[in-house]
Formats: C-alpha cells, sequence, structure tokens
C-alpha cells in the first residue's frame, strides 16, 4: 500500500479544496508517482446524484458510472487518475455499508457505534482505493468543526497512526482574510482552525493558506509559530487567473519538496512543463469567442463546472479565449443570444426554462449559428426539429408531457418499470459507432467512442425516418443500433446534438475533439 496525503479544510468551505487536492495530485504525478484521489464527503445522501445541483453543484459522472461530487471532475481533469465508485464516500454509503451488515446478523452479540463500527467501514473504504499505488490524496469535504465531519476526522487520524509516521501526513487548507479598513491579512481565523484540528487529535503537516494574496513572510511565521508547523510548511496560495496554474504555484512554494521530505520519498524532480504551457496559451491567447450558455442554473456556476472548464479546454486548442455568456433559460433574452458566436444547451432535468432552450436552439438552427446540445440539450434539440420543422404540434419529451401527441424523447421499457430514483439512469460509459461520412465521425476521428451518460429518456426510434428525411443525421448510434447517441443537421456548419456528456472526459492537455471543434467554428464564426 502507498502512503497517504489527507487534506482537510478550515475556515469556511469553497476555498478550492478540491483544485488543492487536484493541484497536490498534479505535482506528485509529474514526480512520477502513481497516484489516485478519493473525496469523503460527510452528507447522508449515498450519492450526489437526487440532489439539486443548487444544492451541490454539478454532479460528476465517472466512466464507470457513479454519480459522485464535483471535485472528482477536477481530480480527473488535473491528472491521469481514473475516477470509479469507490472514489467518493459519502457518510450515507458508509452508514448503509453498517446498516446493511447490521441487519444481515454480522455484528451479532454486539453494540453498533460509530466508533469503532462506522471509523471501521470509512478506514475500509479508504484503504480500498490504495492498491497499485505510491500516493493516495484523501480529501475530507466540509469544515472542520462541522458535527458531522467527526467521523471522517477520526478515521483518517487512527488511520495516520496504523500507516505510521512516514506513511501519512495532513495538510490543512484554510482561509486567510485581508480586512480592507486594517490594510491587513488576519491570522486568527486560521489558528482557531488547527487549533479545532488538534483538539481531535490531528497535527496537520502543512498548512495551504488561501488568501486574495500572497503571504508575506511575517504572516507565514506567524501562522508556523501557532500552528506547530515549520514555516516552509506554510503554503501562499493566493487567489489565481487560471486555476491550472496552482501546480505551478505550489512547486513555487515548495509543496513538491515538503511533501518528499515528510513522507520519506526519494527526490525527485517535479517537471511542470505542460502546465506551463497551459497557463501561457491562456494567458497569451488574443482573440476571444462568446459562447452562450442557456441554462436554468445559471446563478450557481458549479452547477456547470465540467461544461465550463470544457469550454476553456476547447479554447487552449484553438488558442483562443472563451467568454461564457449565461443566459437564463427562464426568460431568454434573444438579443444575447443573437450577439453570442456559438450557443450551447446543457443538461439538466424537469419542465422549468425548457421553452427558453427551445427558443435558443431555433435560433442556432435557423441563423446557421454553432450550437451545441448536451443530453437535454440534445432532447430539446429533436423537440425543436419537430415541432417547427416537420410541423409536428405539441411534440415534447414526455419527461414534460406524459400525454404529448409526438413524444419525440420518451422512455424506454426498461426504464419504464423502475421505482426507484437513486442511481437508476443510464449512467456512465457506453460506446457509440459513428457514422461514416458526419460531422461527428470527422471531429472524433474514428468509428468508435466511448462517452459517458447520465439521462432515462431517450430518442423515440418512431421518429427517426422523418428527421432523416427533413435533413438530421443519426450520426451516432449505439452498436446494436438502437439508441441514438449523436444527431446533426446536415445544412449547418455545426449544429450538433449528443445524448451523453462529453464535458466530462475533458482535459486542459487533451480537450474533448466535440469542444475543441465547437470552439474552432466559434471562431470562424466571429471572424465573419
Ligand atoms: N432529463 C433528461 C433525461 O433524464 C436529460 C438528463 C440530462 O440532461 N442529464 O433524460
Amino acid at each position: 500500500m502507498g502512503k497517504f496525503i489527507f487534506v482537510t479544510g478550515g475556515v469556511l468551505s469553497s476555498l478550492g479544496k478540491g483544485v488543492t487536492s487536484a493541484s497536490i495530485g498534479a505535482i506528485l504525478e509529474s514526480m512520477g508517482y502513481r497516484i489516485t484521489l478519493q473525496k469523503l464527503d460527510p452528507y447522508l445522501n449515498v450519492d450526489p446524484g437526487t440532489m439539486n445541483p443548487y444544492q451541490h453543484g454539478e454532479v460528476y459522472v465517472t466512466e464507470d458510472g457513479a454519480e459522485t461530487d464535483l471535485d472528482l471532475g477536477h481530480y480527473e481533469r488535473f491528472t491521469n487518475a481514473v475516477m470509479t465508485k469507490d472514489n467518493n464516500v459519502t457518510a450515507g454509503k458508509v452508514y448503509f455499508n453498517v446498516i446493511s451488515r447490521e441487519r444481515k446478523g454480522d455484528y451479532l452479540g454486539a453494540t453498533v457505534q460509530v466508533i469503532p463500527h462506522i471509523t471501521e467501514e470509512i478506514k475500509t473504504l479508504i484503504k480500498k482505493i490504495a492498491k497499485d499505488k505510491d500516493l493516495i490524496i484523501v480529501e475530507v469535504g466540509g469544515t472542520v468543526g462541522d458535527i458531522e465531519g467527526l467521523p471522517f476526522l477520526e478515521a483518517i487520524r487512527q488511520l495516520s497512526l496504523e500507516l505510521g509516521r512516514e506513511n501519512a501526513m495532513f495538510i490543512h487548507v484554510t482561509y486567510v482574510p485581508y480586512i480592507k479598513t486594517a490594510g491587513e491579512l488576519k491570522t486568527k481565523p486560521t489558528q482557531h482552525s488547527v487549533k479545532e484540528l488538534r483538539a481531535i487529535g490531528i497535527q496537520p503537516d502543512a498548512i495551504i493558506c488561501r488568501a486574495d494574496r500572497d503571504l508575506p513572510r511575517g504572516i507565514k511565521s506567524k501562522i508556523a509559530l501557532f500552528s506547530n508547523v515549520k514555516e516552509e510548511a506554510v503554503i501562499s496560495a493566493p487567489d489565481l487567473d487560471y486555476i491550472y496554474d496552482l501546480p505551478n504555484k505550489f512547486k513555487e512554494e515548495g509543496l513538491d519538496r515538503l511533501i518528499a521530505e515528510r513522507l520519506g520519498l526519494e527526490e525527485r524532480n517535479a517537471d511542470l512543463s505542460k502546465w506551463k504551457k497551459i497557463v501561457h496559451i491562456l494567458r497569451t491567447a488574443e482573440r476571444t469567442v462568446e459562447v452562450a450558455v442557456v441554462g436554468k442554473y445559471i446563478e450557481l456556476k458549479d452547477a456547470y463546472k465540467s461544461i465550463m472548464e470544457a469550454l476553456t479546454h476547447g479554447g487552449i486548442a484553438n488558442r483562443v479565449r472563451v467568454n461564457i455568456r449565461w443566459i437564463s433559460s427562464e426568460n431568454l433574452d434573444t438579443r444575447e443570444i443573437l450577439k453570442a458566436n456559438a450557443i450551447l444547451v446543457p443538461g439538466g432535468f424537469g419542465e422549468r426554462g425548457i421553452k427558453g432552450k427551445i427558443e435558443a436552439l431555433r435560433i442556432g438552427r435557423e441563423e446557421g449559428k454553432p450550437t451545441f446540445g448536451i443530453c437535454l440539450g440534445m432532447q430539446l434539440m429533436a423537440v425543436e426539429f419537430a415541432r417547427n420543422v416537420l410541423g409536428l404540434e405539441g411534440a415534447n419529451s414526455t419527461e414534460f408531457d406524459p400525454a404529448t401527441p409526438h413524444p419525440i424523447i420518451d422512455l424506454m421499457e426498461d426504464q419504464k418499470n423502475i421505482d426507484k430514483m437513486g442511481g437508476t439512469m443510464r449512467l456512465g460509459a457506453y460506446p457509440c459507432k459513428l457514422v461514416e461520412g458526419s460531422k461527428a465521425r470527422e471531429i472524433y476521428g474514428k468509428d468508435l467512442i466511448h462517452e459517458r451518460h447520465r439521462h432515462r429518456y431517450e430518442f423515440n426510434n418512431a421518429y427517426r425516418e422523418p428527421f432523416e428525411k427533413a435533413g438530421v443525421l443519426f450520426s451516432g448510434l449505439s452498436p446494436d443500433g438502437r439508441l441514438v447517441e449523436i444527431m446533426e443537421l446536415k445544412d449547418h456548419p455545426w449544429y450538433i446534438g449528443c445524448q451523453f456528456h462529453p464535458e466530462f472526459k475533458s482535459k486542459p492537455f487533451d480537450p474533448h475533439p466535440l469542444f475543441r471543434s465547437f470552439i474552432e467554428s466559434a471562431l470562424k464564426w466571429s471572424s465573419k
């Protein structure tokens, strides 16, 4: 088993602990270590799949079909680690396992308790992902001091003891606010949060300090003193223009050496040239394309995290800046749509905002503007086409109108018999065959792809023929031909909808082909 790095958070949430953990992973990977990451989430949902994006942000889907925390998206974008259902552990999953075992009689005679039964289960689930890895980064969700986080902190404390000093270290991410009126950075919240951590028996080995600026020497030494760590172990993590610059920043701060020294790793250089290159491209891009993203959760950008990142990656591939215009699908401002160089309609659930999305898609189709429909976005492309091109009045998805005369999007038989909501959608990677001569085939440059899904509804095959006659090409199909995975318009420069979520597979140094091509066509539109 490899060595563990436990990342905890203090003071407040939203400090970017996920990106921090991912960047630590990136550095260690660049030193040639086999790494993986795991997120521990203290809430009681078994997974975030049933949560509203407003509660939780995006639900990230792994190749093996787990609905997970969006931090796993950062892990996959920053590293080559492959995330699975085991890389996200929630309190719900832990309790579910323990209680199921209790019902089976596995603990006959015993009182089942948080310590040791819940903590043992947490430790087992952590150790499960450590196989064949040199270094395992385990991020504990929430903030130190939260009641529900306690069993997790207790579990990692116990585990570090079992593993031995050279095999486990703790990194605490905190916030150092700048108080304008005093003109000062304040260390007190960090002091308190480290104190809280030490009260439960965890002495951090490094403190990563989020702030709106770099920490001066004096502040670092103050934090070092109060937290009982060396001054070099106080790492400055200021706001950066680009999150992909964080691995570079951490190296500058000596985090690679610090970890190596603390865990007794051999001395290796962290080669961050690819991260430098990415940041250089982002920083020096001269042109900008404007992409209208039409969604209903736009107040919370985290709901579209992977989409945002994938668009940025598409920009990196074309050496342009991508500026997202967030458009509310509930009160669609058509002028904003017309101003943008391209339109993207992302996935979603429920009827709210459907009308606006359909209208945006109509504009994209009629104007010949690059238009990308993802999951629900593709389904609505089909609905829009049925209504406005085929003249099928009342055409809809049965998700929004179960009695529609034209169920263009509908449930397949297997989905009709499902009575539980959690984890029962079409989830994870499925193969898709691309049709020769299609745009999709040209963009991917191969015949067979695997993309990740998260939906219940599908294109209704009864309508394939009229669609095809009117200019739609179903350019991606499941290998048995039963499921429509991609649709495109023949007489349009770039009008592509996919039933899957390509955004989950895009990386900064490996931009997804669909996003690369989409931004390329947006660029063409902008220079028209
Ligand atoms: N609500 C649609 C379905 O379940 C689309 C889901 C999505 O966009 N992820 O099929």
